[in-house]
């Protein structure tokens, strides 16, 4: 392969098969090599050769970013770069790109799979009829989903999607964000305290940060007046998970719908294990095979955006514009 005008590496990646970018890097002639390293002195060895980085887990520090002379673009599978110091790679003209909308289907089916699941019991149902009892009395009180409201704490890509499909359940959606200047088609925007109080479902849609962590407390909890369901599928420090299950002792929600959680793996022990009105995945809500294959392929797709001299669909740190060092024609 001494021949290929370029050279891409795979710092570390645990999809186990690489064919997507396999496909995408045969397709523009670049030599592609999976190097499965993240120590600082690994990377920079394996990498100093590189035009292109992809990366999952491993840090790239401005020591490593600093050391790799040629290299013009990183891109990260996924939507987070937190192990990229995005800060070192515009110093050095290095473009940082992402895929930030590959799993929005799958985010917002897992969500609305969840909540079907608590409003219609079917887990706990499922467990009654294997273990033989047949009686759908066991599952009293059980309410009708349509003219309820869902609100949504975070309204972008995701929420979205979540209002787009739960509307057709004749459900009413109303959104707490903070940074949208205007309210999205079918949905009514609302302060938080408003839709605490007038939501039979709330789902969390935000990010997690400064602001958000715990934002979903004892004090927000007191004043959920329609002991609603609480989903999140975004991530778990949002909700203080110690108030959530002393709310839900309290009955001051019906039940719960967790994707993610304060501790991944939770510990054992974590009472939500244990509680019939609380339905938990694995933090799974990203995951599909296309979703995955879709991931790889884009991640893909912005090493060769840059090579070729085009800048790619997402550019995490746009401040890169103008001072890049490939050169870029539009
Ligand atoms: P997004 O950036 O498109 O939307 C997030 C929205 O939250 C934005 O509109 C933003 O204005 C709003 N927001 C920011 N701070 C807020 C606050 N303090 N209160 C209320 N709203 C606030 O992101 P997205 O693509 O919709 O993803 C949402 C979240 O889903 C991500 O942050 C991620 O944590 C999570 N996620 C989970 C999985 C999974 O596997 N379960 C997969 C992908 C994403």
């Amino acid at each position: 392969m001494g021949q290929s005008r370029y050279q891409v590496v795979i710092t570390d990646c645990d999809h186990g098969y690489i064919e997507e970018e396999k496909k995408e890097f045969g397709r523009i002639g670049a030599e592609l090599i999976l190097a499965q390293v993240q120590k600082e002195d690994d990377l920079i060895r394996a990498c100093k050769e590189a035009d292109g980085l992809i990366n999952q887990y491993a840090l790239l520090t401005r020591r490593v970013l600093e050391n790799l002379p040629k290299c013009k673009v990183i891109s990260r599978y996924g939507v987070g770069l937190d192990p990229v110091d995005l800060k070192a790679a515009t110093d050095l003209g290095i473009i940082v790109a992402n895929v930030p909308d590959y799993c929005m289907d799958e985010v917002s089916n897992q969500t609305i799979a969840m909540l079907l699941a608590l409003i219609r019991k079917v887990a706990f149902f499922d467990r009654k009829v294997k273990s033989g009892q047949w009686d759908f009395r066991q599952g009293r009180p059980m309410y009708r989903l349509k003219g309820r409201t869902m609100g949504l704490v975070g309204s972008g890509r995701i929420g979205l999607e979540v209002a787009k499909k739960i509307a057709a359940f004749g459900v009413k959606v109303i959104a707490f964000d903070p940074y949208l200047a205007k309210a999205p088609e079918g949905i009514e925007l609302t302060d938080l305290d408003t839709l605490l109080k007038e939501s039979d479902f709330i789902s969390i849609h935000c990010p997690l940060n400064d602001s958000t962590r715990h934002l979903i407390g004892e004090k927000a909890f007191q004043k959920m007046e329609k002991k609603p369901l609480i989903l999140n599928t975004s991530r778990g420090p949002i909700i203080d998970e110690k108030a959530l299950i002393q709310a839900l002792n309290k009955g001051l929600v019906s039940g719960a719908g967790l994707d993610v959680m304060e501790k991944e793996p939770p510990d054992p022990r974590n009472p939500l294990l244990k509680m019939e009105n609380v339905i938990l995945s694995p933090h799974i809500g990203f995951y599909s095979e296309e979703s995955i294959s879709e991931l790889k392929r884009r991640t893909a797709e912005n090493v060769s955006a840059v090579l070729l001299g085009k800048m790619p669909r997402s550019v995490a740190n746009r401040e890169v514009i103008g001072k890049t060092r490939a050169s870029i024609s539009g």
